[in-house]
């Protein structure tokens, strides 16, 4: 059975950008019969909000987006995160790296990824022959990194079309463990993609760069033949053009729910944001005959003070 997940972040609530995402998500998921799983991906420790889960699972819910399977929480799964990290270094495609943030900064001199992030120069690479080798000459616990091999990836993007990236020069080695023995997001989402079945993903265009290093992933733990298609869309911007955030003003759903706006003008703003024209009042079941992937918007929805307003009256 075809399957997608829904996972929204417990680090914070829903706003009107991941509710588009989501929507188009379901949409597409009743439109293919793909079975639907909800995630909570709940590694990411000092930045889990308590009640945050709730609050996004109730948030889906009240806009109509529903759900098969789930929720699954990541962090019972540790110990499955561990065993690929463990199979990884045995089989020479991870390392420990014992540099500081700090270091790997100044080391890259040219190239940073499209996050901002310093690629990797893979100072540490080849250098120690056990983690334990690594924590003992540095006096600090190592992460693991992924070591990136030379050629680059191709795939097609149900949405974007054919993508490519060279992942060494663009990505550099990528975290794969944190210090805290905690899986890095990459690592996570592969193991649990494969084991949950999931083939189709639909996600925002800034996790673009994060699929040829999942791809890696897949490949490197014998997993190939589960990478699943890919749907990347673009984001909803400010309009300043940068992706909505909290200098935006407070576009969380419960924002919006607590003085009484409705799912249903809500949905018809999402709605409008991929093409539809739904009126004033719309539900996502109404519109889901009327969704066309290929009639979506190319460039960024741009929020602006007249969606704002008309969320209000
Ligand atoms: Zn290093």
């Amino acid at each position: 059975m075809p399957t997608t997940r829904l996972a929204p972040s417990p680090t914070g609530a829903l706003h009107l950008g991941n509710a588009r995402t989501f929507l188009i998500n379901w949409w597409l998921a009743k439109q293919n019969n793909w079975d639907i799983l909800l995630r909570l991906e709940d590694l990411d420790g000092p930045r889990i909000k308590p009640g945050a889960d709730r609050q996004a699972m109730d948030d889906l819910q009240w806009l109509g987006i529903d759900w098969d399977r789930g929720p699954v929480y990541q962090s019972p799964r540790a110990d499955l995160y561990r065993a690929a990290v463990e199979r990884l270094l045995a089989s020479g495609q991870a390392y420990p790296c014992v540099c500081t943030r700090r270091e790997v900064e100044l080391a890259a001199s040219a190239p940073h990824a499209e996050d901002g992030a310093a690629v990797y120069p893979g100072t540490c690479r080849g250098k120690y022959a056990s983690m334990h080798d690594a924590e003992r000459a540095a006096g600090r616990v190592p992460v693991v990194r992924f070591a990136v091999p030379e050629a680059p990836i191709e795939f097609v993007d149900t949405f974007k079309g054919p993508c490519r990236f060279e992942p060494a020069r663009e990505l550099g080695d990528f975290v794969i463990l944190k210090a805290d023995g905690t899986a890095a997001y990459q690592l996570a989402v592969v193991i649990d993609d494969a084991e949950m079945n999931v083939t189709d993903i639909v996600r925002g265009d800034d996790l673009l760069d994060s699929t040829p290093r999942q791809i890696l992933l897949y490949r490197a733990l014998g997993l190939a033949h589960r990478i699943p298609r890919y749907t990347h869309l673009p984001l909803v911007v400010g309009t300043d053009g940068r992706r909505l955030a909290k200098r935006h003003g407070d576009t969380r759903l419960e924002h919006y729910r607590r003085p009484g706006t409705t799912p249903q003008r809500i949905l018809a703003l999402l709605a409008r944001w991929c093409g539809i024209d739904a009126g004033r009042e719309a539900s996502a079941k109404e519109l889901l005959a009327a969704f066309d992937l290929q009639r979506l918007p190319r460039t960024p929805i741009i929020f602006t003070a007249d969606d704002d307003r008309f969320l209000r009256d």
